[in-house]
């Protein structure tokens, strides 16, 4: 996209004026320069434009490093084909969960593209010689297999296959060298932190269909592929192979490790009949994940720190007994799905929803017998559901709320479940239910309420926020929820839950509804109005351990209606650092480095 384009060009120039003296290394060169055998054996400090002062780069020492630095960008060519099918073989023993949440597009003329239908995937990848894709949703989304692309069946047959997204995870799985491929260098440049040298990639002429054809951005010092932005070709008959930008973090020494695929079609310029319009975000993580052996259970056990927690030395009361017995049936839900790789591990996200659900708490008199927990399921869908006294909200609902009074709206729905005592249930218990496959989470686990109960929370949250520090901002919760409305006929992929109640039903939003009428009118053309926010931009999650974060960014100006994108995909721009150094470096000072990245969701 044009405004990715500018942001690099952006970056390049912080980093080359960070480092003046090495100007005429960082410049991009019409020629292709080779790289010198000093820059490459260095930890290149002047590749890191952050406010700390550079350290001895740990993350170069871990990597394995070349026998010897290339001096001729051949040699360079060599270097990432082989550190390409080392990566292949690291992660081939590895099986991430992979969601792919795509926006069927249709113009409108004040807002540009918008979404007119969406579709949803989430599974489990197997990334050894086999590509299997595990789906977690069964039932569901099976009419999806056979679904067409609107307007597209005419020409072709064209399947939104979830394996067309995750497949892209690499330029070429089994063919990626010299044989198979004409390489032919570009520039240097930098993406995020990180300089690269950039190549574009053509199959050699009668080397076989669904060949990459595009561009690699290959890091300069482990000479790492980073980045890959093309498509595939050519396409065998009745098919088509979708372009993509795929994005690799370096999550662990040595490697980096495919996190985020931005792939889109369609154009709407004059004159251009608009076959297919979609974009569509996949995200990979969980590649950390154990494997549920009981090898791995029993190395994890360290009997030495398993003692009695219980306040007394007496046997429970029956009420201790009834509260030890929920807190284990809450234990194993919050464990079973965090091993499922569907919830982050406790971490900084939930210290900040944990302080929004303490003012409500404490401005309400809440006093509980537990203390209320929060965290933060991994995926897409806008949901939140409630396990015991364990309040969950989904990434993506993060991710769009426009404010903190918003997010305790969310939340106060959950805090009343709890308060009003509809989460005893307590059927998980007992282990056995624990028993069930990754891929069978949704299919075992549960935690949607009575229609009666979702009213009854519902009304209570509105009382418990009439009485909180969000009392006066509620009108800003009604302004999100006039524009989830206006959204919410399209976006019915986006609006399903998996765990819990929707907040919204047959495209019309339920959640919190008395609310919903409070606040002014939703105008698209009060520029300074912020109802929801794109998908993407709050919560950033490490793939290899699952841990989430909120992402730091500047405010962006919105210039015109068409900048606010609510609960919309746009591409990603992860903020590329090498393996230890910080990625979000401290208060930007330059103007070029305030530029934001549309969405960085990283
Ligand atoms: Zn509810």
């Amino acid at each position: 996209m044009r405004t990715s384009n500018w942001i690099l060009t952006a970056a390049l120039l912080v980093s080359v004026s960070a480092t003046a003296q090495q100007a005429t290394e960082s410049q991009p060169s019409a020629q292709p320069a080779a790289p010198d055998a000093t820059q490459t054996s260095q930890p290149a400090p002047q590749a890191a434009p952050s406010a700390q002062p550079a350290s001895p780069a740990p993350a170069a020492d871990a990597q394995p490093a070349p026998q010897a630095a290339p001096t001729t960008m051949a040699q360079v060519v060599d270097l990432f084909i082989q550190r390409e099918h080392a990566l292949i073989k690291v992660l081939s023993t590895r099986t991430p969960v992979v969601e792919t949440y795509l926006q069927n597009l249709t113009s409108d003329p004040q807002l540009g593209p918008v979404p007119s239908e969406d579709h949803y995937f989430l599974g489990r990848m197997d990334m050894g010689e086999t590509v299997d894709r595990k789906d977690y949703l069964k039932e569901q989304d099976k009419s999806m297999e056979t679904r067409l692309m609107g307007g597209f069946q005419k020409l072709f047959k064209v399947q939104y296959q979830p394996m067309g997204f995750s497949w892209m995870v690499y330029a070429d799985r089994t063919d990626f060298d010299r044989e198979h491929y004409d390489f032919r260098y570009v520039r240097r440049e930098f993406l995020g932190d990180v300089r690269c040298l950039v190549f574009d990639v053509t199959p050699k002429k009668n080397s076989g269909r669904g060949r990459f054809l595009g561009r690699i951005w290959v890091e300069d010092q482990g000479f790492n592929i980073v980045r890959l932005n093309g498509t595939y070709a050519p396409a065998p008959r009745n098919s088509y192979f979708f372009h993509m930008d795929s994005w690799r973090l370096n999550l662990i020494p040595g490697y980096w490790v495919p996190s985020f695929i931005y792939s889109e079609e369609g154009d709407f310029s004059a004159g251009v009949k608009n076959k297919m319009a979609f974009k569509a975000q996949t995200r990979i993580w969980g590649y950390d994940l154990k494997k549920g052996t009981k090898d791995d259970e029993l190395t994890n056990i360290r009997v030495d720190s398993v003692q009695d927690s219980s306040a007394t030395a007496q046997d429970a009361s029956p009420l201790q007994a009834e509260r030890v017995w929920q807190q284990q049936a809450e234990d194993n839900v919050v464990e079973r799905l965090t091993s499922a790789g569907l919830l982050a591990p406790e971490g900084e996200l939930d210290h900040i929803l944990q302080t929004v659900v303490n003012n409500l708490e404490v401005t309400n008199n809440i006093d509980l017998p537990r203390p209320v927990r929060t965290r933060v399921l991994l995926t897409s869908p806008l949901e939140t559901f409630s396990v015991g006294n364990t309040i969950v909200i989904s990434r993506g609902l993060i991710d769009v709320l426009p404010d903190e009074a918003s997010l305790a709206a969310v939340l106060s729905h959950e805090l009343a479940h709890i308060v009003l005592g509809h989460n005893l249930g307590s059927k998980y218990a007992f282990n056995d239910r624990m028993l069930f496959s990754d891929d069978g989470t949704y299919q075992n686990l549960g935690f949607k309420h009575i229609p009666e109960e979702e009213a009854a929370a519902d009304k209570k949250a509105i009382e418990i926020l009439k009485n909180s520090p969000y009392a006066q901002k509620l009108d800003n919760v009604g302004l999100f929820l006039k524009a989830l409305q206006a959204r919410a006929p399209e976006l019915g992929a986006l609006l399903t839950t998996h765990l819990g109640n929707p907040l919204a039903e047959n495209g019309t939003v339920t959640r919190l509804q008395a609310l919903e009428s409070q606040g002014p009118a939703l105008d698209n053309n009060k520029l300074d109005q912020i109802a929801a926010l794109p998908l993407g931009g709050r919560v950033k999650i490490n793939p290899w351990n699952d841990t989430a974060e909120m992402v730091k960014t500047a405010p962006v100006a919105i210039t015109s209606a068409r900048d606010k994108m609510p609960f919309e995909v746009t591409p990603f721009f992860p903020r590329l650092a090498r393996y230890g150094e910080n990625a979000a470096p401290a208060t930007p000072t330059t103007a070029a480095n305030t530029a934001p990245a549309p969405a960085p969701a990283n």
